[in-house]
């Protein structure tokens, strides 16, 4: 399934849907009319309709939206809920010559059930790594950081997979934890290349786990 690595990031409108791949024939993708997103402002953000510096930017609140895959062969269905909130947007007339600024109801995603894939997974990636990437779709719209520390373990599975062992002797022959680091160092020596990905990939756990770093979807 060709994924495009905008609607991994960007919230949307009811109007611009993105694509989003079905998660459970990973075949068909995903869609909704306008008619089926529940839209709701919360109470909180109706309450300051009345400050006399109130403009519809204000505006904050929640929705949630039944998905339907398109594909005849399944059809099933994925909920997706998630943030709302309002923005200006400048718009253009029929001579592409702007013509003002319009309010738009941008919707964030938070949560999809099932998980939708992110990624085009490998028929041959061993069950417990591709269980590991499956996990970490569900954290990855409401908590990044969470997520980043799914991918670790997902590296952390890999290599233990190719026979890279977690332990090592120190110099009093008592076995101590290897570090991810040194491990995919000594998965290297047979394979630099998948080692050079994974350690970029590595990078992204690191940042997960280390509060405060800027991790953000594009990473
Ligand atoms: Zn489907």
């Amino acid at each position: 399934m060709a994924l495009t690595r905008t609607i991994w990031k960007n919230s949307f409108t009811v109007k611009s849907v993105p694509r989003f791949p079905c998660p459970v024939c990973q075949i068909g993708f995903l869609t909704a009319s306008e008619s089926d997103f529940q839209i709701v402002e919360s109470e909180k953000s109706k309450s300051w309709h009345t400050d006399d510096s109130w403009d519809p930017i204000c505006i904050v609140g929640s929705f949630s939206v039944k998905l339907t895959c398109e594909n005849s062969h399944c059809m099933e269905s994925t909920f997706l809920i998630g943030k709302m909130d309002v923005d200006q947007e400048p718009y253009f007339d029929e001579y592409d010559q702007y013509s003002g600024q319009d309010y738009v109801t941008y919707l964030s995603p938070l949560f999809f059930f099932p998980g939708i894939p992110i990624l085009d997974i490998d028929p041959n990636v061993p069950a417990e790594v591709k269980k590991l990437i499956d996990e970490s779709y569900q954290t990855y719209w409401v908590d990044l950081a969470a997520c980043a520390n799914k991918i670790r373990m997902v590296i952390e599975s890999i290599i233990s997979n190719q026979r890279i062992s977690q332990y090592v002797k120190n110099q009093k022959q008592k076995r101590q934890i290897l570090p991810l680091h040194q491990r995919i160092t000594e998965f290297g020596i047979k394979k630099p290349k998948e080692a050079n990905l994974l350690m970029a990939i590595k990078w992204i756990g690191n940042s997960g786990s280390h509060l405060g770093d800027n991790l953000v979807k594009n990473n």
